[in-house]
């Protein structure tokens, strides 16, 4: 499906109930000829208020950890498991992630980029598209606050980088 066509129907999604809440829908940005994914949970507040990904507090740190590593952004497809925010940024329950799944699985259908990286635990269970390697990592909210996870974090992107 084209790009274009498959963030007009997530602008445009009533499948569960968490558009009802939300002033905008955050499909994703990036080009469709991105090698990386980056996939994390939902969006939050200033997503919702801009409708786009990881431009919140989260995403300036994950912005520094991309830059640190020479990895830039503007090359990447950024998207979210759930693609619009939740009451009080609660986790996704189950039937909206599976509702919001097929969203994920067409990006990457569309996209093929060479490696998705999950971000954090809802991300993990993001579906497996055949063919496209997955790299599981922390989230970036968690790396921002817990000296471990983000030097685990920061090594995680180190080593893409030089995959890439
Ligand atoms: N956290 C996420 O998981 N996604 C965003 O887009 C912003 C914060």
């Amino acid at each position: 499906m084209k790009l274009d066509r498959l963030n007009e129907q997530i602008k445009n999604c009533r499948k569960c109930r968490l558009w009802q809440g939300a002033k905008n829908a955050v499909p994703g940005e990036g080009p469709v000829y991105a090698k990386l994914m980056l996939v994390g949970q939902n969006p939050g507040a200033e997503e919702d208020k801009t409708g786009r990904p990881f431009v919140g507090r989260a995403g300036k740190f994950l912005n520094k950890v991309l830059a640190k590593n020479g990895i830039n952004r503007e090359e990447l497809f950024v998207t979210n498991m759930v693609k619009h925010v939740t009451p009080k940024n609660r986790k996704p329950l189950p039937d909206e992630i599976a509702a919001c799944a097929p969203y994920l699985e067409a990006h990457i259908k569309t996209i093929k980029p060479k490696i998705v990286v999950l971000m954090g635990t809802v991300a993990w269970q993001a579906p497996r598209v055949e063919g496209v390697e997955y790299v599981e990592t922390y989230h970036p909210s968690a790396a921002m606050r817990f000296t471990k996870i983000r030097k685990k974090f920061e090594e995680d992107f180190r080593v893409l980088k030089e995959r890439l």
